[in-house]
């Protein structure tokens, strides 16, 4: 290994997952016909606690994409130092095509057919790609009837009533904000000089946009899945996120009322908004958007991961050389399960925080995992994604490393 000292044993123990599970689920439809749909659950690695990973439903599911996404969260939940390994599931469908009767009888269907795979202290679920809070709620429910007892910490990212964590909704953009706030001052950035553009204005984005407009940071454009609007002297956050409420579409916003009185605000594509001249590039929307294709077009010289790969691995290397700063996802959007850890410690306890006792939990953190990560970064000379990924392969190489290696057993 280059940069980090890990055994082989580590590196072996590293290559599968411990377990997989592909699991039929039938589902009687409203039309009383019954459909089979094909659900996963990888549980990677639980070296260093039970493993934990959201649940997706998408057409495009399959089990290597969910042991991949259970690698990554491996990475992450050591990035971050919480007591997990990683672990991902899904069901290969389109929800819009299901009712809430359907949608709710596959989702404890899904749980019906992994309960002996997942548990409070075995492998605990999430929200991902659409699903919700909800859902989270049926599946903890149908849990707990399997297991005839209350069991709120199989599942993270709950209804409040159900047991949920004050502050999880906005955590994600909230642990972004902290990472932010403590990179640019070491970049020797003030709020007030720097210009922002963020690609997505949903619950990651758009809270996340808000927070660096409070914070004096000028963010210049937004964008969601319609277009991007950008104006030289500043958007107003807060009015665009309150109009986009009633308003579908950030566009639609701004050709609207009173909103269109802003200064020189223009329409621009997803794809212009990439490329702005701004200091600040936050991608908050979908995988994949910054590629080889656009990546020596882009003039940000920061940008902060808070979708989940939005820079192809080919454009990554071209942004490094071209001396761009990009601090990577698996540390950037890791708010999310940090207060998901939150909750399933709260769970167990029984004792339910208060939401300003999450934030400056949530605050600790972020702040004291990126400050480790920057030291790495510039004590080895390397990009701060290699840096983040130094830093979990060497809290996981320990815990590896605890159980024994070749080495103990051959030269004790
Ligand atoms: P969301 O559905 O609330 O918002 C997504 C936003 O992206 C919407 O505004 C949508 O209109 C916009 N969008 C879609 N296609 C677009 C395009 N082509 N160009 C520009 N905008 C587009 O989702 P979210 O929860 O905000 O998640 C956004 C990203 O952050 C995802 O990659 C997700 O995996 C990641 N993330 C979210 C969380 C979380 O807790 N919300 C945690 C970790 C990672």
């Amino acid at each position: 290994m280059k940069y980090v000292a890990i055994s082989e044993d580590a590196v072996e123990h590293l290559k599968f997952p411990k377990a997989s599970l592909s699991v039929a689920i039938p589902v009687r439809m409203d039309d009383g016909t019954l459909k089979i749909f094909q659900g996963y659950r990888v549980r990677y690695d639980d070296t260093r606690g039970p493993t934990k990973g959201g649940v997706r439903y998408h057409p495009n599911v399959t089990l290597d994409e969910v042991q991949s996404m259970a690698f990554w969260m491996t990475f992450k939940c050591a990035a971050l130092g919480l007591p997990y390994g990683g672990a991902k599931g899904g069901i290969a469908l389109n929800p819009k095509e299901l009712s809430k009767f359907e949608l709710e009888r596959l989702s404890r269907g899904y749980v019906d057919a992994i309960a002996d795979f997942i548990g409070p202290d075995v492998d605990i679920l999430a929200p991902d790609v659409y699903t919700n809070a909800m859902i989270m709620g049926w599946m903890m429910n149908q849990y707990s009837i399997i297991r005839r007892q209350l069991s709120p910490g199989v599942v993270t990212g709950k209804p409040l009533s159900m047991g949920g964590s004050l502050g999880r909704e906005t955590a994600t953009a909230m642990g972004a904000f902290f990472v932010i706030a403590t990179v640019m001052p070491k970049l020797e950035r003030l709020p007030q000089d720097t210009t922002v553009a963020v690609q997505g204005f949903g619950n990651a984005g758009g809270v996340l946009a808000e927070l660096l407009f409070q914070a004096g940071y000028k963010v210049v454009a937004v964008s969601d899945s319609q277009g991007a609007i950008y104006s030289h002297s500043g958007l107003d956050i807060p009015r665009i996120r309150r109009s986009k409420k009633l308003v579908e579409g950030v566009q639609a916003v701004y050709c609207q009322g009173s909103v269109c009185s802003i200064p020189d605000h223009e329409v621009l594509s997803n794809a212009e908004l990439l490329t702005l001249g701004v200091d600040l590039l936050i991608p908050a929307a979908l995988e994949n958007q910054i590629t080889s294709e656009n990546a020596a077009a882009i003039q940000a010289q920061y940008i902060f991961e808070v979708a989940n790969g939005p820079i192809t691995s080919a454009a990554d290397e071209i942004l490094v050389a071209r001396g761009i700063t990009v601090v990577p996802d698996i540390l950037v959007n890791a708010g999310g399960v940090t207060v998901s850890y939150f909750e399933w410690v709260q769970n167990r306890s029984g004792l339910y925080w208060t939401e300003a006792e999450v934030h400056q939990r949530l605050q600790q953190k972020m702040v004291n995992e990126t400050q480790q990560i920057w030291a790495i970064a510039h004590e080895q000379g390397i990009s701060l994604r290699t840096a983040a990924y130094v830093h979990a392969l060497s809290r996981l190489g320990n815990a590896i490393n605890d159980k024994g290696t070749r080495d103990y057993y051959l030269n004790s």
